[in-house]
């Protein structure tokens, strides 16, 4: 037999715990959490590797400096939580090629500008066949060929689309990055979140409202309630659901809906992109890299769009690390999730030596994070198709009779993003759940009052 709570929230990622705490600070004490995996967090997650604390999944706070603040970086900076300003836009005067030659200043400019100019001429084009099936633009823009050109390409549609169009997180928040570089993690900030409204003690959530290893395989709704069930056979009734699994999990068969979900909601669900976004740590025995000022990123052009293009060092997070990272994106990240980890080395020390010269030491140590195989992630974050309009995104977001979505990907500006996740959840969702609630709670006041 299961008692029945108001509000069960699905998954403990900074969606789900902001979503619970608003609800908690709200008066709805009788929530459950359900959390597949064996720890609050989700893709804010960091590990310890070489001696310091690396964010394998969200890593910096994005959007600061702005017009309007921020909200998670005004926790963090409550929180004390350390951070590190980047500047990933000199990475385009740091390119090398497979000799290691760093390309001239001029040549990386022009090349930058003919990508840019590109990327605005494709958008227009977009543009201009929404409207106009037939008045397909005469000058096509430049397909990148050369090295140099794919490895701009890839930096600016995977990284900097700031600069082709509008970012909200930019415009509204400014447009500085903040490297979380603390040994507690980016993860901390959630942690204490959730010490707001779960019962700890020494820093252990001991509360038994949330309920860790949880993978929910189904929910079965009605006019009346929600019931859910989890692969270990427990079964959980509330009166309402609010789901946070990501885009990846909706898209795949883990959690089944009894009825099925309509088909706007599936279609929009599917018109998503998921993002996968890979940082490979590699650990070294010294410093062989250049460190100066405007010196922290770094990029390898290869003939392959994405083949281990950006490079980052991370000197200026901890001092004498001797770590570096390399991000790899989508085709190329589900690649070398697939593959040995010592495959994996191997390629990124060939590319090393191509850039620093045969005589770099190895690394003696590798961190290959595997999101797109993580069956509670199955990717990194949403990325909705540039010509998609709201439409979409307000689909995904819709609850489902007494099923709310929320997540990263339902929110409108900031989805992709940390904060995206806090406000959707903490804002929108939360206020939507506490309104049906209460209307439930007026009728069963009306009803007794009539009794
Ligand atoms: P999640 O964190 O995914 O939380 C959902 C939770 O639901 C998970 O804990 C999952 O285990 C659980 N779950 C899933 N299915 C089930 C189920 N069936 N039953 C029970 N529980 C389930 N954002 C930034 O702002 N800055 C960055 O620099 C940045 N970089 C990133 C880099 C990487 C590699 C990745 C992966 C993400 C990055 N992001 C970044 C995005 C950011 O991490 C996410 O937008 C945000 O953390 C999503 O939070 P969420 O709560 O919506 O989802």
């Amino acid at each position: 037999s299961s008692t029945r709570s108001s509000v069960v929230v699905i998954g403990a990622g900074i969606s789900g715990i902001s979503a619970a705490k608003v609800l908690a600070e709200n008066g709805i004490e009788d929530l459950v959490i359900l959390e597949a995996s064996d720890r609050i967090g989700g893709r804010i997650r960091k590990e310890n590797f070489g001696g310091v604390s690396v964010e394998l999944g969200a890593g910096w706070i994005a959007g600061v400096g702005g017009k309007e603040s921020n909200p998670v970086w005004e926790i963090a900076a409550q929180l004390g939580l350390r951070t590190c300003f980047s500047d990933y836009s000199n990475a385009r005067y740091n390119i090398y090629d497979r000799s290691g030659k760093i390309f001239p200043s001029g040549i990386a400019a022009d090349s930058y500008k003919k990508a840019v100019d590109s990327a605005i001429q494709k958008l227009r084009d977009l543009d201009a066949n929404c409207v106009d099936d037939a008045s397909k633009g005469t000058d096509q823009p430049l397909t990148p060929k050369t090295p140099i050109e794919l490895a701009i390409d890839f930096i600016l549609h995977d990284f900097e689309m700031a600069e082709v169009e509008p970012i909200s997180t930019y415009v509204d928040f400014g447009e500085r990055e903040f490297l979380v570089a603390d040994e507690r993690g980016y993860e901390y900030l959630l942690h204490k979140m959730a010490e707001d409204f779960l019962f700890t003690s020494e820093g252990k959530i001991l509360d038994s409202r949330l309920k860790l290893n949880k993978v929910v395989r189904e929910l079965q709704h009605s006019r009346n309630g929600v019931t859910v069930k989890t692969e270990d056979g427990c079964v959980y009734e509330a009166n309402y659901v609010i789901l946070s699994a990501s885009i990846g999990v909706l898209q795949s068969d883990l959690i089944s809906f009894r009825p099925p979900l309509p088909r706007w909601k599936t279609e929009a669900i599917e018109k998503c992109d998921v993002m996968v976004y890979t940082k490979i740590f590699l650990k070294f025995p010294c410093k062989f890299w250049p460190c100066g000022p405007e010196k922290e990123f770094f990029i390898y052009a290869h003939e392959r769009r994405g083949y281990y293009t950006f490079w980052q060092h991370m000197e200026n997070a901890y001092p004498g690390s001797n770590i570096l990272v390399v991000t790899l994106t989508n085709g190329e990240s589900k690649r070398v999730e697939a593959q040995s980890d010592e495959e994996t080395l191997k390629e990124a020390m060939g590319v090393l030596r191509d850039m620093f010269g045969p005589d770099i030491p190895n690394a003696t140590d590798i961190l290959v994070p595997r999101w797109w195989n993580n069956r509670f992630q199955r990717g990194s974050y949403s990325n909705y198709p540039i010509i998609s309009n709201n439409q979409v995104v307000n689909d995904i977001k819709a609850p489902v009779g007494r099923i709310f979505f929320t997540g990263e990907h339902t929110s409108e500006r900031f989805n992709g993003y940390v904060h995206g996740g806090y406000l959707a959840a903490g804002i929108d969702t939360s206020k939507a759940a506490l309104e049906e609630i209460r209307k439930d709670e007026r009728k069963n006041e009306n009803q007794t009052f009539l009794l």
